[in-house]
């Protein structure tokens, strides 16, 4: 495998401004549903005209909020033209919702495809993907974007039969701006960054975290941080406590390690920029054509086990919208946010009673008994 194989797929990009004159529907079929996103449903299209296949994420917009946070991540993606970044194409404003029609990636989650027999799993094939993960976020961060939700699924293949990757979902992404401190209270506990626990200010080296992480699962198949549940991973995080266990990184080779090592640094300031990453020895050195495969049954397991945890955030919010169907809209779409195993509180909300022994100051905790005391145990 090599970069050079197959070409470059054509690189389509402009920029969007929401269509509020036509609707969707006069212009793209719908047809099957993809997945559900965190703020709606995503549903393959076909241009009427040129038959052409994309992908619309249905923003719900019936309260200005909804409508600033689904106009907000067309704005961003306006930002975010590059090839190893999924492209926004197009946006119509209809009375109650924002559809966002974005270039369609057919390849599905790069780890779902790396566990398929046909694919070839070793050193070499997995600095490759690492090298694009970090060419895309060097673009997103030249941009001041920082992504924030960088974990193996927004990791996405372009086709079924190519080794090109993208970078998906920009739904947390933030433009961050000099001297502005950003703190956020999201994310998905295993690829959080220590100062998003312990809800200090977020930076560019927030994401190279999140690869040094990703970069830990794709050689080995464990996650450096996963506790028995979400406090745990938290508190492992806080610690900054992980290790190269013996057994899973026998095969995997000294630079490779020292490149994970100089990502999973507490203080951000040591770790490796998404520019400096790429200058690393281990992306530097051209890659043998053929070595050891890695091993799949651990990727295998952490898919599974990732699958379980999404289906027991989704019945936890599932069983809290039912609880809270008489509520206040702001509870509901907090149980949305647990869609997808990820935690989100909104930036000005604090964590919960339960998970303060991680980071809360006391004026922190002053209202949290507004707020529904969640359980934070993943059903594995
Ligand atoms: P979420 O915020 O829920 O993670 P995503 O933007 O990741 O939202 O979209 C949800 C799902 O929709 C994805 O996991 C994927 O299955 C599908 N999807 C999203 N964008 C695309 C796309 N451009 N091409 C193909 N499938 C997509
Ligand atoms: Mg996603």
């Amino acid at each position: 495998m090599s970069q050079a194989e197959g070409g470059e797929e054509a690189f389509e990009c402009c920029h969007v401004v929401i269509n509020s004159r036509e609707k969707v529907s006069d212009v793209y079929t719908r047809l099957e549903k993809l997945g559900e996103g965190r703020f709606g449903t995503v549903y393959r299209l076909q241009d009427k005209a040129s038959g052409t296949i994309r992908a619309g994420k249905y923003f719900r917009t019936r309260t200005a909020k909804e409508r600033k946070a689904a106009e907000a991540e067309v704005e961003l993606m306006n930002l975010l033209h590059h090839p190893r970044l999924v492209q926004c194409l197009a946006a119509f404003q209809g009375p109650s919702e924002l559809v966002m029609v974005m270039e369609y990636v057919a390849g599905g989650e790069l780890f779902e495809r790396i566990v398929d027999d046909e694919f070839e799993h070793t050193e070499p094939s997995s600095a490759q993907y690492v090298r694009q993960i970090l060419e895309g976020l060097r673009f997103m961060h030249a941009q001041a974007v920082v992504h924030l939700d960088l974990k193996p699924e927004n990791v996405v293949c372009v086709s079924p039969d190519s080794h090109w990757l993208k970078i998906a979902d920009f739904g947390l992404a933030r433009k961050l701006a000099p001297d502005t401190p950003v703190k956020v209270l999201q994310g998905t506990p295993e690829f959080m960054a220590p100062e998003v626990v312990a809800f200090e200010p977020v930076s560019f080296s927030t994401d190279m975290w999140s690869v040094g992480v990703i970069c830990y699962i794709l050689l080995s198949g464990e996650s450096p941080f996963q506790g028995d549940n979400d406090m745990e991973t938290m508190s492992n995080i806080t610690a900054a406590q992980w290790d190269f266990e013996e057994e899973t990184f026998s095969e995997v080779s000294q630079q490779a390690k020292d490149f994970i090592s100089q990502l999973l640094q507490k203080d951000p300031r040591r770790r490796l920029t998404s520019a400096g990453a790429l200058q690393h020895p281990w992306l530097q050195q051209p890659q043998p054509s053929s070595t050891k495969a890695l091993s799949k049954e651990r990727i295998k397991q952490f898919l599974t086990r990732r699958k379980w945890q999404k289906t027991g955030k989704a019945l936890q919010a599932l069983n809290r919208l039912t609880l809270l169907s008489q509520g206040p809209e702001r509870k509901e779409s907090e149980a949305r946010d647990e869609e997808g195993g990820r935690l989100s509180l909104g930036s000005s909300s604090p964590f919960p009673v339960s998970m303060c022994p991680l980071s809360c100051s006391p004026e922190q905790h002053q209202g949290s008994g507004s707020l529904p005391r969640r359980g934070l145990s993943l059903s594995q």
